[in-house]
C-alpha cells in the first residue's frame, strides 16, 4: 500500500466522525439523543438516505440543498466534516497508529463540538465536559503523557486558575465575565494535557480571544466586546499544546537558560 492509500483512511474516518459531530453540536443542547432518530431535513423531515449522506461530497453533489424540499443546508455542516477529517490527518500523522492518537482524535473531536456549541449559544454543556475530565484523567493511566499525576494536577489547576478569574472579575466588577463552563474546560483539558498543557493553553487562548476580540471590535464597534466566548480560544489553545507544545516550551526554556 503506497504511503498516500494510508492518509485517505485518516481522511475518510475524519469525514465520517465529522458528520456524527454535526449531529452532536445540534442535538446536544436541545437535550436530545445523537444516534436515534436518523438525519432528515430540519425543514420537510425528508430522512436523508445514507447514500446522500455522504460527507462533503453529498453536500457538494445536492449543492447544499434538501433532495426532497430543496431547503438549503447550512455550510457549517461541510465545514465541520473537512475540518473533522483534517485533524484526523494531523492527528495520525503526529502520532502514528497508536492508542494516543486514538484518545487524542477524541478529545479534539470534543473540543470541536464544544467550539460550535459555544460559537452558537454561549454554552459549554457539561455532558461534553464533566464527562470529558473523567476521560482525561483515565486515559492518563494508559498513556505516556502528561503521567497520572500531571494529569490531575492539571485538571485541579486547569478548574482552580480559571475559577479563581472568575471569581475575582466577578468580585470586581459585579459581573459574571467567564462561564462556569470555561473553569470546566479548561479542567478537562488539563486532565489531557497536565499542568504545562494548562499554561500554553491559557497563553494562546488568551492571545487569540484579545486579538479576535479586538479586531471584532474595530470592526462591529465596542458593543461586541462581550459578544466572543471563550471556549474556542481554550479549544485552539489545547489544539497548540498537542501538536506543538513540546516545541515551544523547548523553544521557551532555550531562550530562558541563554543557551
Ligand atoms: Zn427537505
Amino acid at each position: 500500500m503506497s504511503v498516500d492509500i494510508i492518509l485517505i483512511l485518516p481522511l475518510v474516518f475524519g469525514a465520517i466522525v465529522g458528520s456524527f459531530l454535526n449531529v452532536c453540536i445540534h442535538r446536544i443542547p436541545l437535550g436530545v439523543s445523537v444516534v436515534s432518530p436518523p438525519s432528515s431535513c430540519p425543514n420537510c423531515s425528508n430522512r436523508i438516505p445514507f447514500y446522500l449522506n455522504v460527507p462533503v461530497i453529498s453536500y457538494i453533489l445536492l449543492r447544499g440543498r434538501c433532495s426532497a424540499c430543496g431547503e438549503p443546508f447550512s455550510a457549517r455542516y461541510p465545514v465541520v466534516e473537512a475540518f473533522t477529517a483534517l485533524v484526523a490527518l494531523f492527528t495520525f500523522l503526529k502520532f502514528g497508529p497508536t492508542p494516543e492518537a486514538a484518545v487524542y482524535f477524541a478529545f479534539l473531536s470534543a473540543l470541536i463540538v464544544i467550539t460550535f456549541i459555544d460559537l452558537d449559544l454561549k454554552i459549554i454543556p457539561d455532558v461534553i465536559s464533566l464527562p470529558g475530565i473523567a476521560a482525561g484523567l483515565l486515559a492518563s493511566f494508559f498513556l505516556p503523557y502528561p503521567g497520572v499525576l500531571h494529569s490531575f494536577i492539571g485538571a485541579a489547576a486547569g478548574g482552580g486558575v480559571l475559577f479563581a478569574v472568575a471569581w475575582g472579575y466577578y468580585l470586581a466588577t459585579g459581573h459574571e465575565g467567564m462561564g462556569g463552563g470555561d473553569v470546566k474546560l479548561l479542567a478537562m483539558i488539563g486532565a489531557f494535557l497536565g499542568w504545562k498543557g494548562v499554561i500554553l493553553t491559557l497563553l494562546v487562548g488568551s492571545f487569540a480571544g484579545a486579538l479576535i476580540g479586538a479586531l471584532l471590535m474595530l470592526a462591529l464597534g465596542k458593543g461586541s466586546r462581550y459578544a466572543v466566548p471563550f471556549g474556542p480560544f481554550l479549544a485552539l489553545g489545547a489544539a497548540v499544546h498537542l501538536f506543538f507544545g513540546e516545541a515551544i516550551i523547548s523553544w521557551y526554556l532555550l531562550k530562558a537558560t541563554g543557551g
